[in-house]
């Protein structure tokens, strides 16, 4: 690190948790970040002034006035924009030291594959659970640490399912690609401002310390926050011997 990255991230290296060691982990690895809508808006931005060293920032969609009331990453002048690029420029701003990537692309499986086994930690910070599945799969095949995180009205929740230990359980052994889980877009039933941002910053927090090796993270745990009495409760996950995925 030169004098400046020492001072930038003068206040991750205080903590006995991070120091030197731990921020060069950081600024070494690769995030992939799935979608840069409300969950990824706030995760984007902390890994990024957190100075993971290289960002994927993956969406297909285009800025829309009404994401703005909770996908912080983008302001009233990007609305028509790609997600990808507004979010991209925005990082920029923040730290232009990391290498932001964006993809102004819906993934297909094939492109997934290949960024999930050229990513450190993968963050889904998408909102349809196609995607979901097919992030779960490629990160249960390449055992990458995959952080998962779902907002909508004033519930939110987040998993990490650490698929470098091979006792975790993924995805779909907590939702099964073949149950009966429907979208619930929140076009048509709203969603809390701050809850997406709470959600993804827990995201952000949980790829860190995954990346530095600090603390405890929730792998095997799915949080569950309510925000409308502010209740958080988590339970515990089990890997399912018999998923359709992850499964022997
Ligand atoms: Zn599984």
């Amino acid at each position: 690190m030169n004098d400046d990255q020492l001072l930038r991230y003068s206040r991750h290296i205080l903590l006995a948790e991070l120091g030197v060691e731990g921020q060069e982990k950081l600024l070494a690895a690769h995030a992939l970040i799935i979608g840069a809508g409300g969950l990824g808006s706030p995760a984007a931005l902390y890994l990024a002034s957190a100075g993971v060293g290289r960002i994927t920032l993956a969406d297909g969609d285009t800025v829309d006035l009404t994401n703005l009331q909770r996908q912080i990453l983008h302001a009233s002048a990007s609305v028509g924009r790609p997600k990808a690029a507004s979010g991209r420029d925005a990082l920029a701003r923040l730290n232009p030291e990391v290498r932001v990537t964006a993809l102004e692309e819906r993934l297909d499986l094939e492109r997934l594959d290949a960024l999930v086994g050229d990513a450190t930690v993968v963050l889904d910070c998408s909102d349809n659970f196609a995607t979901r599945h097919a992030v779960n799969r490629a990160c249960v095949r390449h055992r990458r640490p995959l952080v998962s995180g779902a907002a909508v009205r004033f519930d939110g929740q987040v998993a990490v399912f650490d698929l470098r230990r091979p006792d975790s359980a993924c995805y779909a052994c907590l939702f099964p690609e073949s149950g009966e889980s429907e979208d619930v877009r929140c076009a048509v039933m709203g969603v809390f401002a701050p809850l997406t941002g709470i959600i993804g910053s827990i995201q952000a927090a949980e790829a860190l310390k995954i990346l530095a090796g600090a603390g405890e993270t929730l792998a095997g745990r799915l949080l569950l926050l309510d925000a409308l009495a502010m209740q958080v409760r988590t339970i515990t996950l089990r890997k399912d011997p018999a998923c359709a995925v992850c499964g022997t």
